[in-house]
């Protein structure tokens, strides 16, 4: 039997053919790909201005220097993502400010975090774990009312929706990522959402050298941009995958229904919550019973031919952040799931048999810890 991987990008012939349209052309880097990109990923966000980046975390860079925050503020987020989510605001010279999740949705608990603002919060920072946005109502009522903004992290919830509305679709700054593992890849890529158009020559030139064709020799600079512009090769990559974007979702959706209704829930492992309205189930993770050690389950479901993934480990814990004051006990939630959560395989070209394939593999590992 073949080994099935946690994750595998679905990249079609069409799209293969066209990206070598694009490096033929004589045109490879951002051009004509990238405009068509945009407008399309602006259509999938209800018209918003979208700008195509290369990367989710220079999204996230972008959305900080845009939001205003820099050396003195606050951003208040999660210890339960990627460690890009709170680097970005180290970056900024900010501080994290980190509040524990909710054990049921592994997300920012929002009453705590409301609870954390202080005079010196800038913006919230929440974080979509596996495409499972927060209560986005509840969120916007709470920046509205405190005169905070809002970056959110949807690297891994391009397709999720709240409530029957798109994310990226409303709100304030959301940042998209199209990393090989996301949903929508164009191999390394991402992209800001822009709640105003006023936002748009802030963000183009912060996203190239900060180059504005506004001077007297047709180009002027007056802010010190980065270098976070995409590709066409790239752009061509993310326009072969948005018109599947419903049909990657969907069979997502029908590959987590398998997993509810096969695995074992008797081997006492935390399960993500039933959400089929909202999340585009970026990942399936369950959350192993305390006494079986992760590391030894992931070599056991490697020796059954399976991939498992770790996403992610507390980031207050890294070397850095403790060295920023953070210590272990202060959350305890994103702690105890940061050590046990284990991510198992889900990718559009998945069979259900796959599915039963790694629950019964994870029921024969699990369970023979409990003899
Ligand atoms: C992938 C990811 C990022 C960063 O995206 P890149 O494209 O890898 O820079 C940030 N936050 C979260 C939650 C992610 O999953």
């Amino acid at each position: 039997m073949s080994f099935l991987p946690f994750t595998r990008p679905a990249i079609d012939e069409e799209t293969i053919t066209g990206v070598a349209e694009v490096l033929r052309s004589g045109w490879i880097t951002s051009g004509p790909q990238v405009k068509a990109f945009e407008a399309a990923l602006s259509k999938l966000c209800g018209g918003r201005p979208v700008r195509a980046l290369n990367s989710g975390t220079a999204a996230l860079e972008i959305g900080l220097e845009l939001a205003g925050v820099g050396a003195g503020d606050e951003v208040i987020t999660t210890p339960l993502s990627w460690v890009a989510t709170a680097n970005v605001i180290v970056q900024a010279g900010a501080r994290p400010v980190f509040v524990d999740v909710d054990p049921a949705t592994r997300n920012i608990d929002l009453a705590k975090m409301e609870a954390a603002i202080g005079p010196r919060t800038k913006a919230l920072l929440p974080v979509y774990l596996a495409g499972l946005p927060v209560d986005l109502d509840r969120l916007y009522s709470i920046a509205a009312s405190r005169k905070l903004r809002v970056l959110e992290d949807a690297a891994q919830a391009f397709g999720s929706s709240w409530r029957g509305t798109a994310i990226g679709a409303r709100g304030d700054l959301v940042a998209f990522s199209f990393h090989a593992n996301k949903n929508i890849t164009t191999a390394e890529g991402g992209a800001i959402v822009l709640p105003s158009e006023s936002d748009v020559a802030p963000c183009e030139k912060l996203r190239l050298q900060g180059v504005t064709r506004s001077g007297e020799d047709g180009m002027e600079v007056d802010v010190a941009g980065g270098k976070f512009n995409l590709t066409d090769v790239a752009a061509r990559i993310g326009l072969g995958q948005l018109p599947r974007l419903a049909e990657f979702t969907a069979k997502r959706r029908a590959l987590a229904r398998r997993y509810f209704a096969r695995f074992d829930r008797s081997l006492g492992c935390g399960l993500p919550p039933e959400d089929f309205e909202n999340s585009n189930w970026h990942m399936f993770q369950v959350v192993l019973p305390e006494r079986f050690p992760r590391a030894q389950f992931i070599a056991r479901m490697r020796e059954a031919g399976i991939g498992v993934g770790v996403h992610y480990p507390a980031i207050h814990l890294f070397a850095l952040y403790r060295r920023l004051g953070f210590r272990e006990g202060q959350f305890p939630n994103a702690e105890r799931i940061g050590r046990a959560i284990a991510t198992l395989p889900l990718f559009p070209a998945m069979e259900s048999a796959d599915v039963d394939r790694v629950c019964d593999a994870a029921a024969k590992i699990l369970s023979k810890a409990h003899a």
